[in-house]
């Protein structure tokens, strides 16, 4: 298979501009659950790239649970990521839910995240594959690692190997935790495949207060980056909350990540 070690033995680095991931170095990437306006972008981008992060996240088609909760701010919110993120001369990286919209969030991201509940949606995983674009892969939220694994085949078989694989928790007994962070699988997946792997600590356990832990250990774990939800003003976050670092605490949590990085 593409994917496989066996089929390419070295790391497979992804380059976005001036931007490697995948080469030995940790990508940091930070920002919103959901783009709520371009004074919140602005001030999660300039949080982000203090604490380290070349990257923003941040949702604009957003897959809610409930049919009643936002959706997100779609082109609007789009155009002010972009914005955020040339302002702050950092990269995009941004939620694209459908074939519909694929060509609009193309024209404003430089990474294309598929989120958990579409890592079987395999009409759109050729689609991705066929823009060449870099593709975060999230983990299915049942998903085991070889259906994982079989799903960036599909982006892969395309032409496209900018893939990067992202662990975010998958469901389990275990109700403490939003999802159960699987770090095992990191070295797993590296052992498997040459792709860059990176790890969600925010999705992986819900809780603000676990999050900079679970950071940390996901740089031991050997992963290629970390992706975190941050918020000006968590309590007040239109999405995800709960599981959003404040200023200080991704300050914190950062200053902690640069020294695992540096041991490792
Ligand atoms: C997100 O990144 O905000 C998100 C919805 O993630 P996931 O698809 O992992 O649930
Ligand atoms: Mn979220």
């Amino acid at each position: 298979k593409l994917t496989s070690r066996e089929f390419h033995p070295e790391n497979t680095v992804i380059e976005i501009g001036n931007l490697k991931i995948g080469d030995g170095s940790m990508t940091m990437m930070a920002g919103p659950c959901s783009i709520e306006g371009l004074e919140q972008i602005m001030e999660c981008a300039r949080i982000a790239k203090e604490g380290g992060a070349t990257v923003l996240r941040g949702g604009a088609f957003k897959p809610r649970t409930s049919p009643y909760a936002f959706q997100g701010l779609e082109e609007e919110g789009l155009k002010y990521i972009r914005e955020a993120a040339d302002a702050y001369d950092m990269k995009v990286i941004t939620e694209v839910m459908d074939e519909a919209n694929l060509e609009l969030v193309a024209k404003y991201s430089d990474i294309l995240q598929i989120g958990a509940r579409n890592m079987q949606n395999f009409k759109l995983l050729q689609a991705v594959g066929k823009t060449g674009m870099p593709v975060a892969l999230k983990r299915g939220i049942s998903g085991t690692i070889d259906e994982w694994l079989n799903a960036a085949e599909y982006i892969v078989t395309q032409g496209n190997f900018n893939v990067m694989f992202v662990e975010r928790g998958i469901r389990t007994y275990e109700t403490a935790t939003r999802n159960t962070l699987d770090l095992s699988a990191v070295p797993v997946m590296k052992t498997l495949t040459h792709f860059p792997i990176i790890v969600d600590p925010s999705h992986g356990v819900g809780i603000r207060e676990i999050v900079p832990p679970m950071a940390v250990a996901g740089v031991a774990s050997g992963a290629d980056g970390l992706i975190v939800e941050i918020h000006p003003e968590p309590e007040k976050a239109w999405s995800d909350g709960a599981q959003s670092l404040d200023e200080a605490l991704y300050a914190n949590m950062m200053k902690k990540v640069h020294i695992m990085e540096k041991a490792m």
